[in-house]
């Protein structure tokens, strides 16, 4: 039996508040003292990231824009890690007002993956040349902690051509602990929940009914991840319930509960905003619509603000908007994303029916990576980290000097070159081998650039998965 403990609410609406409210136009050389900090690697307390939010003047904005593009080419470098979401059902018994699957949607269609069906959907993945999934589920008692671990397996087990998927991570309901260590133990990597909004009132007028409208279960649903031994957790707001200032503040305040607790805060932080959804009338007009200018504001600040988070960038945003954000310090993207419930594998003329919502960059991967290879970035499938056991991989490339360079940009390179080996047109395969050579060249260690052309020949004689 679960005991259920009181909870505390670590968000203090007030405290926020306060903060936002003192922190009114601040000076541009203030800005740049807290600008300095974060590339120190400091993670930037609450004044502080308020200070941030307020920025109004086109100078102080500037400052934090060209603040995260610096902390980005700094730490991490020029690579972005390639996913793509597989939503497994959309059955669920939460009404929450602004997704497609409430229960209450009469237009959706219903639908969940059988495990042969799920085989079919993780073929057609590995075939286009993905290495990296999420896979999605709406909350309904038939998507318990054993058929996730049942589905996670599955997918490990899909083997096509030269391709298997090397890391699943998960988007679910929140569990209790012992069903956390299920999961865990089907190897996933990263286990997200979004809060979607941090103010409590919001909250609860969004989430009207099932098990969701318990705001402090939500809240302290990755705690019990974390308790179930689950290193890599990832948080998230939805933008466009309430205020993104007061957003950005909850990430924050949910970051440093997660490392006074643990003593890590979370391995990614996502910020999708609300996109119109099936049958789900408050997505036409989000009550607090972000625009594309504080949508930027907003990305470069969750840089500054935990600069050892992996921050992920969803096929939500058009296009235009994904390929400026980039640049603000994302680390991860998805490409050639489908999530009409099947939808990978059939020709399905109602998948949009199936979505929880519509997309705005629909582009197949073999584009995307032609357009990062284009745009100066590594597109990257590397799994490594995880896979030798080093959780929390966007913390070692913080926190250890010559990391990066030793490790994560050698790797990057080669699953990208596996990649343009394997799948990708002629066309992205001639942008990508001219990337490559650029990037080795810029390679100051001989020693790391001899290994890494080794390894690349192996991989030319048919080796795979080199790391
Ligand atoms: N059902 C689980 C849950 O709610 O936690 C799993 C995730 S749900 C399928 C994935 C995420 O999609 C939600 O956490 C929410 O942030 C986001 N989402 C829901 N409706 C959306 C919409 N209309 N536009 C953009 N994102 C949406
Ligand atoms: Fe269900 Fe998740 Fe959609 Fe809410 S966001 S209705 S819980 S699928």
């Amino acid at each position: 039996m679960v005991v259920k403990t009181e909870l505390k609410n670590f968000i203090d609406v007030e405290e926020i508040q306060n903060h936002l409210e003192n922190t009114k136009e601040p000076e541009p050389k203030k800005i740049e003292a807290i600008v300095q900090r974060s590339l120190d690697k400091n993670r930037l307390e609450p004044e502080e990231v308020a200070t941030l939010l307020n920025a109004s003047s086109y100078e102080a904005k500037e400052l934090i824009f060209e603040g995260a593009k610096e902390l980005k080419q700094r730490i991490y470098g020029n690579r972005i890690v390639l996913f793509a979401p597989l939503y497994i059902g959309n059955k669920c018994i939460n009404d929450c007002v602004y997704c497609g699957f409430r229960s209450s949607n009469r237009e959706v269609l219903r639908k969940t993956l059988s495990m042969n069906d799920l085989e079919t959907e993780a073929k057609a993945l590995v075939s286009r040349g993905h290495k990296r999934l999420i896979l999605v589920y709406g909350e309904h008692p038939l998507y318990n902690a054993d058929f996730i671990a049942a589905t996670v397996r599955k997918v490990y087990s899909v083997k096509e051509g030269n391709g298997e998927i090397r890391r699943v991570n998960i988007n679910a309901a929140p569990l209790e602990v012992d069903d956390y260590k299920k999961v865990k133990e089907a190897g996933i990597g990263t286990y997200q929940i979004f809060q979607e909004t941090y103010h409590p009132e919001t909250y609860k007028k969004m989430h009207p009914r099932g098990p969701k409208s318990d705001f402090l279960y939500r809240l302290y649903g990755l705690d019990r991840a974390m308790e179930a031994g689950i290193d890599d957790v990832g948080i998230g707001a939805l933008f466009g319930l309430y205020d993104w200032k007061f957003e950005v503040m909850g990430l924050l305040y949910h970051t440093i509960h997660l490392e006074e607790r643990f003593g890590v805060g979370p391995h990614t932080i996502s910020f999708p905003r609300i996109e119109p959804a099936i049958g789900t009338p408050i997505t036409e007009q989000p009550p607090y619509q972000v625009s594309d200018e504080d949508f930027k504001h907003l990305v470069a600040v969750i840089r500054l603000a935990v600069p050892y988070t992996g921050l992920i960038l969803t096929a939500r945003e058009p296009i235009e908007i994904r390929r400026e954000v980039l640049k603000l310090g994302v680390s991860q993207i998805d490409a050639g994303s489908n999530i009409g419930v099947g939808a990978y594998s059939t020709e399905d003329k109602e998948a949009y029916r199936k979505s929880q919502f519509s997309l705005g960059d629909t582009r197949p991967l073999d584009v995307v990576i032609r357009e990062l290879a284009e745009d100066g970035y590594v597109p990257s499938f590397c799994t490594a980290c995880y896979r030798l056991g080093r959780t929390g991989e966007h913390f070692m490339e913080f926190a250890i000097p010559g990391f990066v360079k030793r490790f994560c940009q050698p790797n990057a390179i080669l699953t990208f070159f596996e990649y343009l080996n394997d799948y990708a047109s002629s066309e992205t395969r001639e942008a990508g081998l001219e990337r490559i050579r650029e990037e080795i060249s810029s390679i100051d260690k001989p020693e790391i650039k001899e290994t890494l052309l080794k390894y690349c020949e192996r991989l030319e004689n048919g080796e795979r998965d080199l790391y």
